[in-house]
């Protein structure tokens, strides 16, 4: 590169730096604790540190059990094999949700049945869950999506009257509550994602969440490949082998020596993504009603993670329109879900183009704008004058 353009691309390189859809950030004493967990050696699973992460978890949320996973995926597939999802079996899954959420199930052999979403807080949409419900009907999938709980009591009251199990897939929704209680403490079984993309991280990790105690020796063998060893570890038993089906769950204790550091600042997190949430909100609300974009909607009896900040825009143009427009003022912004039911695999599944329209239409006109923990006011400021200077 020649010296004048080098300057060239340097010119005013304060405004013009990138600002990335999502930036990791340590919040706390994961160095410190990863370092222990090396010193300590014992870097394989289920050491010190997932110990306390287990406990952390069971004590915060009220649990019978918490198991940490190497994903979130890994937790769904360890559900679906606790609950003995087979061939011929259905399960009920929102078709605006991540591939996990049906894929887990779908590798034991069950259908997936894919639910429309509500229009207001993009959730599975409880009011046609009823009409579903067969007589295969093994599981009840609720995501909450952005760490918006869905409407559990009437998801509980459903599955209930069909004797059908519910799994919260609860990615997006740690710490966030429905009616006072926190999201994950509804089903019999729940899921955690510790991504990096998530609100809590070690890069790559997740966990189950057990509230009936009736599952939790048997996650405990299924998360150690289909071995007793949780129960010799804890001196339950004198030697331990293979006692039913599984595979290899836990993660290493050095990446749950860094998920406990996230976890500890957890107030933290919560108010630093609060306040970007609130920013978006309150900055972006005149420009939203003038341009017939929806913000995101917060029933009263919902308190957020805050995972995420979404607009949908009027029609698929404007969307992308939009994301171009940020594009070019280096701002990341970024749109999700295919709907599952549309994609590819789904469409093999059964999937019909019109099955679920509130999700087919959410999809086209859905963008997601920076949001992570340490963005700055300042650019914060940025994303949305650039929102805000967005016209058709
Ligand atoms: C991120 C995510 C997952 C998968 O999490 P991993 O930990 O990456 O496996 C599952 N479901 C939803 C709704 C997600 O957002």
């Amino acid at each position: 590169m020649s010296k004048p353009e080098a300057n060239a691309a340097s010119h005013d390189a304060s405004a013009e730096s990138r600002i990335p859809f999502n930036r990791p950030s340590m919040v706390g004493n994961e160095a410190v604790y990863m370092m222990d967990a090396v010193r300590l050696g014992h870097a394989a699973g289920d050491g010190a540190y997932t110990r306390k992460c287990r406990m952390l978890l069971e004590e915060a949320l009220s649990l019978s059990a918490a198991l940490l996973t190497t994903s979130c995926t890994h937790a769904l597939e360890l559900a679906a094999i606790l609950l003995n999802i087979s061939p011929g079996d259905e399960v009920i899954v929102p078709s605006f949700t991540f591939v996990s959420t049906a894929n887990a199930f779908v590798l034991r052999g069950a259908k997936p049945v894919f639910a429309d979403i509500r229009e207001d807080t993009l959730n599975m949409d409880e009011t046609a869950l009823e009409a579903l419900v067969t007589a295969n009907t093994r599981a009840v999938v609720p995501v909450h999506y952005a760490g918006i709980g869905c409407e559990m009591d009437e998801i509980c009251r459903i599955a209930a009257a069909h004797s059908v199990p519910v799994v919260e897939d609860n990615a997006h929704g740690l710490f966030g509550k429905y009616r006072g209680r926190y999201l994950g403490t509804f089903g019999e079984l729940a899921t955690l994602s510790f991504h990096e993309t998530k609100n809590f991280s070690c890069g790559e990790g997740g966990a189950l969440l057990i509230n009936d105690q009736q599952y939790v020796n048997r996650a405990e063998i299924v998360r150690e490949k289909g071995t007793n060893r949780s129960a010799f570890f804890r001196g339950a038993v004198d030697k331990y082998t293979w006692v039913d089906i599984g595979s290899s769950y836990p993660p290493s204790d050095i990446l749950a020596a860094y998920l406990l550091a996230q976890l500890e600042a957890r107030d933290a997190v919560l108010a630093a993504r609060r306040r970007v949430w609130e920013t978006y909100h309150e900055q972006l609300s005149s420009w939203a009603k003038a341009f017939g974009a929806k913000q995101p909607t917060v029933p009263a009896h919902c308190e957020s993670s805050y995972h995420m900040y979404h607009l949908v825009l009027p029609t698929a143009r404007d969307r992308d329109a939009l994301i171009e427009h940020l594009r070019r003022r280096n701002i990341l912004a970024v749109f999700h879900y295919v709907p599952l039911h549309l994609s590819p695999m789904g469409l093999q599944l059964g999937g019909q183009p019109g099955q679920c329209p509130v999700a087919e239409s959410i999809s086209e006109r859905l963008v997601r704008l920076p949001f992570f923990n340490s963005l700055l006011y300042h650019d914060q400021m940025r994303v949305i004058d650039a929102v805000v200077s967005f016209s058709r």
